[in-house]
């Protein structure tokens, strides 16, 4: 007991450090297998339009079925991944795989085909110098038309690399591809970067909306966004909408999509289906 050596409050901290080091070590283990064992997944979630209520494209969610610890969220091993660099091959396998969750939908004749599928670019993934031949060469192998992809990236991928974002992004864009700007308005000041870029949409972060109607800073932050985007010409998707009152502040001030609990969560692909019917 650290109390007995004289209440040396470190002796406590050794062991529950070295205990996180390990569950740190065993997860990038897992993780470096799971890829190759089948255990990553994409979730699909609704987008859905504000006025009409009707789905416009889904975003693909990464989950992890770890046979011990159960389905894991992207929050709890994204950043191992990062930091690893396993996000390089995980991402790319999350564009194959939505592409090819793409073709499979097409290929339901009974349906209508789902207009657009959003996915996430980590910073990692998006500064690799090939990233836009990488993307090329999953859309063609695939034959998904460009135009169905939508790149999620956040503030901080463009402002780390400003030159490098704008070129990468024209020249997806030129072949059709389409960005917008994940979790807006959390990490920068500078909006200097929107005029320059041809991303199409402002997806509103969920902390901001969580409180609205009844804080006025969130309030304001989210009149602002949406004004903001209305000017820039850019279309504003507001995420994790989970009450009807707060459907109703965003569908009234603009606000053209949303996801979020009070419509969907993220679900399996065969749920998702279910759910377009
Ligand atoms: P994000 O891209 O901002 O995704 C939105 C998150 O909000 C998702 O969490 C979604 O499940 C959750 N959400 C949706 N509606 C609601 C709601 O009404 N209430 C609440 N409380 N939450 C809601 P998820 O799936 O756990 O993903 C977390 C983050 O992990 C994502 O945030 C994204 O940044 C990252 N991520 C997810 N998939 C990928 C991926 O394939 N690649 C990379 N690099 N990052 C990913
Ligand atoms: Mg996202
Ligand atoms: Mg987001
Ligand atoms: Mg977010």
């Amino acid at each position: 007991e650290a109390k007995d050596r004289g209440g040396n409050a470190f002796h406590f901290y050794v062991p529950s450090l070295q205990a996180a080091a390990d569950l740190r070590l065993q997860m990038e283990n897992d993780l470096r297998s799971a890829l190759e064992n089948g255990e990553l997944v994409l979730y699909y979630q609704p987008q859905v339009d504000s006025e009409r209520n009707q789905v416009l494209g889904a975003e693909a969610l990464l989950r992890w079925e770890h046979p011990g610890h159960g389905l894991t969220h992207p929050d709890d091993f994204i950043h191992i991944a990062e930091e690893t660099g396993l996000i390089l091959a995980i991402g790319e396998w999350v564009i194959r795989e939505a592409c090819r969750q793409i073709r499979a939908w097409d290929g339901e004749s009974s349906r209508r085909p789902l207009p657009q599928v959003s996915v996430n670019v980590s910073p990692r993934q998006f500064r690799q110098p090939d990233f836009v031949q990488r993307v090329k060469g999953i859309l063609a192998e695939t034959g998904v038309s460009p135009g169905r992809i939508v790149l999620e990236l956040t503030e901080r991928i463009l402002l780390e690399d400003m030159e490098g974002a704008a070129e990468r992004i024209r020249e997806l864009q030129a072949i059709g591809a389409r960005f917008c700007i994940d979790d807006f308005g959390m990490g920068y000041s500078s909006l200097a970067y929107l005029k320059n870029l041809p991303v199409e949409a402002l997806k509103i972060d969920r902390s901001f909306v969580r409180d609205i109607p009844t804080d006025p800073n969130d309030v304001a932050i989210v009149e602002t966004i949406i004004a903001m985007a209305w000017r820039f010409g850019l279309k504003v998707i507001a995420e994790g909408v989970e009450t009807e009152e707060q459907l109703h502040f965003l569908a009234a001030r603009g606000c053209d999509a949303y996801q979020g609990h009070l419509h969907s969560h993220a679900m399996p692909a065969v749920e998702f289906e279910r759910h377009l019917g």
